[in-house]
């Protein structure tokens, strides 16, 4: 009897582990030539304890039962609000000394999708796309448009200064006075953010938000807005955030390429990301990196630049959180 009863409940236990769903989340904080030998300690430990708090409270809303796209909006909302990277408050200037930022976000279950460019005035940008995936027939807003949608629907709206920043400033100042526009462009855009969840329902979602390049020409759009280059995701293969020279993630259709190689050609994820991002980007001349899951909760982080921002929690709980080529 104590033999059978033993028996039950290891069969009953072991049903129940195969029966619970993996969650993952993957994060970015930007790819691009970030060295060590420029890097202080206490700037990385800044990245690191940054990065580690967004993780964390976008897995937390996955334990919690969330979908996986309030993860990728708690996950990227916490990277927005630092002046750390390069999107909303750490946004960079344009080469008219404003900051004009894109997000972007799509769920993998509906293939529903949101987008806005060139806000000037939205905290989080990545709320903002989301209520035009939710509250609007529409995927992309821009400028104006977008604004006064942002308004409409109670969206936080700050002033333009908000995203003022002095390192940024700096920035831009020495790039210009530089005019060394074509060797300091490859510098001027990493530490763009981004997110990618898997929930317990299976459903995957993917976000993106980003102040863009600096020195921009006002008006530019990078990758990160348009949904199958920055950012794509699709239940039936994988979710996608790109970072790095979107003029070539667009030409390239990074995000959906990978997920439709994965879906046609039958490669695994990091094959996928592996081929997009080191081989034909790299014979185009496009540099950066992207985070992806598919729908087993695998893990991709895929760059081919020194280094990218980047932490995941995967299905077995563990935590990375890693900078550089390791
Ligand atoms: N991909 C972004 C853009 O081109 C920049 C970045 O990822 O840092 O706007």
């Amino acid at each position: 009897m104590f033999r059978w009863l033993l028996l039950a409940s290891l069969v009953m236990s072991t049903a129940g582990a195969a029966e619970t769903p993996p969650i993952a989340i993957v994060i970015h904080g930007g790819a691009g030539t970030i060295l060590k030998s420029e890097m202080t300690a206490e700037k990385e430990a800044d990245i690191r304890a940054k990065l580690e708090q967004s993780i964390k409270a976008g897995h937390q809303v996955l334990q919690d039962g969330g979908s996986s796209l309030d993860a990728v909006t708690t996950a990227i909302r916490i990277l927005e609000d630092s002046p750390l990277f390069n999107a909303g408050k750490g946004a960079v200037f344009n080469a008219i000394g404003q900051n004009e930022l894109d997000a972007s976000i799509m769920d993998g279950e509906t293939l529903n999708a949101g987008a806005v460019a060139g806000v000037k005035t939205i905290k989080n940008p990545i709320d903002l796309a989301r209520t035009v995936m939710t509250h609007s027939p529409h995927v992309l807003l821009v400028g104006d448009g977008a604004e006064e949608f942002a308004k409409n629907q109670g969206i936080e709206q700050v002033d333009p200064r908000y995203f003022h920043t002095e390192r940024r400033l700096r920035q831009l100042q020495k790039i210009q006075a530089k005019e060394k526009l074509r060797a300091e462009y490859r510098d001027s855009w990493f530490s763009t953010v981004g997110a990618v969840a898997l929930d317990k329902a299976g459903n995957l979602a993917a976000g993106t938000s980003t102040g863009g390049t600096a020195n921009k020409r006002w008006g530019r759009v990078g990758d990160s807005p348009i949904i199958g280059a920055g950012t794509y995701a699709n239940n039936q293969s994988c979710g996608v955030s790109a970072t790095g020279h979107g003029e070539y993630f667009i030409r390239a259709v990074v995000a959906y390429s990978i997920c439709a190689r994965m879906q046609f050609e039958n490669l695994s994820l990091q094959q996928a990301a592996a081929r997009v991002v080191k081989q034909e980007l790299v014979e185009m001349g496009g540099s950066g990196g992207v985070i992806a899951l598919d729908k087993d909760g695998e893990v991709a982080m895929v760059f081919n630049t020194p280094g990218m921002y980047r932490a995941a929690i995967g299905r077995d709980g563990t935590l990375q959180i890693k900078i550089y080529q390791d």
